[in-house]
């Protein structure tokens, strides 16, 4: 957050990772947890929920401090979001039936949900405890034992997390929590012959070397949740513009742009285009960056030293690529100290520019104009990706067609980044595969197991 030590933490070797597996291989087998009464595992995710939410502060502080989130955001998202997750898959896990299948009279066929056994799960540095979460509370739900690798710099507040677990009575050796780099730690998660599954939120490329680990070594299924360059596009027929700017920009800059479904390309269309942006340039300037801690901060750090340096390298060859940079485009000098970077308006962005196409990670919006609802669907959909989309208009026949013609997994009509547990998050395309939240979640931690049985 502002550059000093926090603390160091311990690299797991493929060694330490073998024993965190077989740790939850022998819970899982000897039926500790996967075996306990759905009624008695329910209680122990609603204990959790409830010690999250009484540590909300503290855990939320604890994540800043290692992610530079800003705190009022992070307290809801994190914590908020971590203790409702828990709550939501401790509600739903004894709603799960097996059925009875229709067989022919002399058969009784029966589908089982089953566990599927030992769970890996790797996490980013972007809101480590509600993905963390997102993973953990419906792979316990379900009675799997699970090892998680949270990443490098945001490590502290799972570990916290998993001391929770503990706490609350989650038994020994169901939830295993190995920290060190991604090239070590996590390959070797990865590459595990006794990992049944993985889950994982990171980028793409990380993403491509879990398929080939899992193919190198067991065919351990794999549910990758990556990145985006998802569009939120403006039509001039939208109802209130100020209300559309000021969501359009805290859609691409809160959490300094490390969101994965950031609305980070802004097409708009010609006729509002150089009102529209100028008002999103007033509130992109208006917003204060600076100590995430501070509760006056709008928008805190950027995670590292590395991370600012690509953002500004983006912004960068936009400029040579044609893009006129309204506001930010530069490092910001705060009282802390740290990794701060103004929030960035690029506009003239065109399609076939690197920040068109390439996802930033950073508070950089990316402005294209475009004509007529054809060529917005068209510019939205020139992605290798496809997590998010956005559109601001009156027209409901238009707002129907447009949800159903973006490649996208959620599209926002006349708002930018809304959810809660109740609906699924993922994408399609290069944005990856697998859903979090919501019930469609609990399928990538059972199996489907039949009884034939003859009568
Ligand atoms: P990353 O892929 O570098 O790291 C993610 C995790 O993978 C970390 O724990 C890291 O240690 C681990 N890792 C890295 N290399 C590995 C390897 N060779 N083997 C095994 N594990 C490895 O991604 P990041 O920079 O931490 O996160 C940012 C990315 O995550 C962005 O692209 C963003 O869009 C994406 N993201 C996606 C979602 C989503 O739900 N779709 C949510 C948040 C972030």
């Amino acid at each position: 957050m502002d550059g000093s030590v926090l603390t160091t933490l311990a690299t797991a070797t493929a060694a330490d990772v073998d024993r965190a597996v077989a740790s939850a291989r022998r819970a899982f087998e000897d039926g500790r947890w996967s075996r306990m009464a759905p009624a008695a595992r329910k209680k122990i995710l609603h204990r959790i929920a409830d010690r999250i939410e009484a540590e909300a502060v503290a855990l939320t502080v604890l994540g800043v401090r290692d992610n530079g989130c800003e705190f009022n955001m992070a307290l809801k998202a994190e914590a908020g979001s971590a203790a409702g997750t828990f709550r939501y898959y401790g509600e739903a896990l004894d709603k799960v039936a097996g059925e009875v299948a229709p067989t022919a009279p002399d058969v009784l066929g029966l589908v089982h949900h089953t566990p599927v056994g030992v769970v890996g799960a790797i996490v980013p540095w972007n809101f480590p405890l509600m993905i963390g979460a997102w993973k953990l509370a419906p792979a316990l739900a379900m009675g799997n034992s699970v090892v998680l690798k949270p990443a490098e710099t945001a490590s502290l507040s799972l570990l916290r997390l998993a001391e929770i677990c503990a706490e609350c009575g989650l038994p020994d050796g169901v939830l295993n929590v190995v920290t060190g780099p991604g090239a070590e730690t996590g390959a070797a998660l990865a590459a595990h012959m006794d990992v049944d599954v993985l889950v994982f939120t990171g980028s793409g490329a990380t993403g491509r070397l879990l398929l080939e680990a899992s193919a190198r070594s067991n065919l351990k299924r794999c549910y990758l949740e990556l990145g985006g360059k998802s569009a939120n596009i403006v039509f001039a027929d939208a109802k209130d513009l100020d209300h559309a700017a000021r969501v359009s920009a805290m859609g691409i800059f809160r959490n300094s742009g490390q969101v994965c479904v950031a609305g980070s390309r802004l097409l708009v269309e010609a006729s509002i285009h150089d009102a529209f942006v100028a008002r999103v340039v007033d509130y992109a300037e208006a917003l204060r960056v600076g100590d995430p801690l501070d509760l006056r901060s709008d928008i805190g750090a950027v995670n590292s030293e590395t991370q600012l340096a690509a953002n500004l390298a983006h912004v960068e060859r936009a400029r040579h690529e044609g893009g006129v940079v309204q506001c930010g485009g530069e490092r910001l000098l705060t009282s802390s100290g740290g990794t701060y970077m103004a929030p960035t308006v690029v506009t003239g962005v065109s399609e076939r520019a690197d920040l068109f196409r390439q996802e930033v990670f950073g508070p950089v919006l990316a402005v294209t104009p475009f004509e007529g609802e054809a060529e917005a669907l068209r510019l939205a959909n020139a992605t290798d990706y496809g997590l998010a989309a956005g559109l601001w208009t009156q027209d409901l026949s238009r707002a129907h067609r447009c949800v159903a013609a973006i490649r996208a997994g959620v599209v926002h009509v006349n708002t930018y980044g809304g959810a809660d547990n109740t609906v699924p998050l993922g994408g399609v395309g290069q944005s990856g595969n697998g859903h979090d939240k919501s019930l469609h979640a609990l399928g990538k931690y059972t199996d489907l197991k039949v009884g034939w049985i003859q009568l």
